[in-house]
């Protein structure tokens, strides 16, 4: 069995409150639920803010789906760097016999992962991901290079966890911008401030901090270290329920890293660079809800402006 992350005193009473009005709606797995009307209508309230933001710069709109071929996971480098949140999805290929005793198996909700087979497909682990080799299809980058608006996709993240926060499955509204290295890094720092005046505007007490990911294993700290001293990646940071403040948002500089993946190169033939940012959805959602009430009709009329104007 997956070992499950506690929550806090208060995490598990902001989330039973969650639960009591169907706000989110508990599956009996921690971080996979369903969404009730309030949650939604903050989640797209926000979601819209995020598009009138990025208009201006009129981003790309590309879409995926929550799987990607296996053979992208295999390739990004992720699997090295996060092989603990990862997920792949397996299917049945056996014969009438595996399949009476896989359903044997499966109905006292034993392991049936023996009649499993690996399939070609997993699970998106962030939505920036198929946005690389679907660029680099395209041949070299043209010049002021690209932004891409990959919309609110369905990530995965196998990180079961009693906190409503700790979702293993979410929306993340993922910005993505490819070009020259000076490009990348104005844009991404423009966004950065651009992220935090849009959930200071929201009432939300958000602050941005230098940030790492969670690298897997010792090696991982080695990299989270440079990571933080290199300035690569930022969060904004928002109190909702527990003992620290929790990462709304992030601000990732990856260098060469993707487009020396795919083959992503400038018209002068050197490398590309690549940034995104992420905006969790649910967590901004929640951190709302802890921070106005569970009732958005009455909050404070600015931030109801913000998100439903009409
Ligand atoms: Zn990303």
């Amino acid at each position: 069995m997956t070992e499950v992350l506690p929550a806090s005193t208060d995490q598990a009473e902001f989330a039973a409150e969650l639960f009591e009005r169907e706000i989110l709606i508990e599956s009996g797995v921690p971080g996979l639920y369903g969404r009730g009307a309030v949650f939604e209508q903050i989640r797209t309230g926000f979601d819209a803010l995020v598009t009138k933001a990025a208009a201006p710069e009129g981003p790309e709109t590309l879409r995926f789906p929550p799987l990607l071929p296996r053979r992208q996971l295999e390739s990004s480098g992720y699997l090295h760097s996060f092989p603990h949140l990862a997920g792949s999805v397996f299917g049945f290929e056996g014969s009438e016999e595996d399949a009476l005793a896989q359903d044997t198996c499966a109905s006292a909700h034993e392991d049936w992962s023996e009649y499993q087979t690996m399939s070609e497909l997993a699970l998106v682990p962030a939505a920036c991901y198929p946005v690389y080799p679907a660029v680099a299809r395209r041949g070299a980058v043209p010049s002021g290079g690209f932004f891409v608006d990959a919309g609110g996709a369905w990530v995965f993240r196998h990180e079961p966890s009693e906190d409503p926060a700790r979702m293993q499955t979410f929306h993340q509204r993922e910005l993505v911008r490819i070009g020259s290295p000076d490009e990348v890094l104005e844009w991404r720092d423009t966004w950065r401030e651009r992220g935090l005046g849009l959930l200071r505007g929201l009432g939300l007490a958000a602050d941005v901090d230098r940030a790492a990911d969670p690298f897997f294993g010792r090696g991982g700290r080695m990299l989270a270290a440079n990571q933080r001293k290199q300035e690569l990646k930022y969060e904004l940071l928002v109190q909702i329920a527990g003992p620290e403040p929790t990462a709304v948002t992030s601000f990732n500089y990856h260098q060469e890293h993707f487009a020396q993946k795919y083959g992503l190169v400038l018209e002068d033939g050197s490398t590309a660079h690549t940034a995104c940012l992420g905006f969790g959805q649910e967590r901004i959602t929640l951190a709302l809800l802890r921070t106005h009430g569970f009732e958005p009709s009455s909050w404070p009329e600015e931030v109801r402006r913000e998100l439903w104007p009409s």
